[in-house]
């Protein structure tokens, strides 16, 4: 799955949605690359296991730690970062072919990754997703029926970590309603 880098700077057409675990980043990537035919959707790697009807290459692609070792050893990391136990990165292999193209790139990420994408390519577009309250985002989580209350608690004070860093981006959407937050980055794509 390694593969170099495209040379030269990335000029604005490596895009980057982030925001706390649960916020909806998913849900919002996904109504955008709908409305946005123009735009490639990175595929990660990570090492944690399918979910029921997750599709290996579609959703992610899985690997287990020693594969995502050998890609991290050969560079094929764009950006990469540990997640609730987990690894998850973006391959070169997901992006290069778009970006070589001139197409623009959009990654859904975590924080960790995003401010990686920040410091490496500093023309990199950075959207931070908002939740609407931290409560809004604990309802979230547990409607999403995924995680234990310990586990709840635990991404609840990694989120509050997170929304310390949305300075760091260059724009902040609030997901109040996902319609209202596709079109609010939508525009900030036209501009
Ligand atoms: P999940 O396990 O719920 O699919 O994802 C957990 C977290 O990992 C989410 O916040 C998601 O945005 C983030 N994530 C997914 N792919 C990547 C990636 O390639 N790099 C980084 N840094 N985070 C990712």
């Amino acid at each position: 799955m390694a593969a170099a880098p495209p040379a030269g700077d990335l000029s604005g057409r490596l895009f980057v949605v982030s925001g706390p675990g649960g916020v909806g980043k998913g849900t919002v990537v996904a109504a955008l690359a709908r409305r946005r035919t123009d735009l490639a959707v990175s595929v990660s790697a990570t090492t944690r296991a399918p979910r029921p009807g997750e599709v290996d290459g579609a959703d992610y692609h899985f690997l287990d730690d020693a594969g995502f070792d050998a890609l991290i050893a050969a560079g094929g990391f764009l950006e990469w970062a540990a997640f609730g136990g987990h690894r998850y990165g973006t391959p070169w292999s997901s992006v290069g072919d778009a970006l070589r193209a001139g197409r623009r790139v959009v990654l859904e990420i975590d924080v960790q990754g995003a401010l990686q994408v920040r410091a490496r390519h500093p023309d990199a577009v950075l959207v931070f997703l908002h939740p609407p309250s931290i409560d809004a985002l604990s309802v979230r989580l547990r409607a999403r029926g995924t995680d234990d209350p310990d586990r709840i608690a635990e991404r609840l004070r990694i989120a509050r970590w997170e929304l310390d860093q949305a300075g760091l981006f260059d724009h902040q959407v609030v997901n109040d309603d996902v319609e209202r937050a596709v079109a609010a980055i939508d525009r900030i794509l036209d501009a």
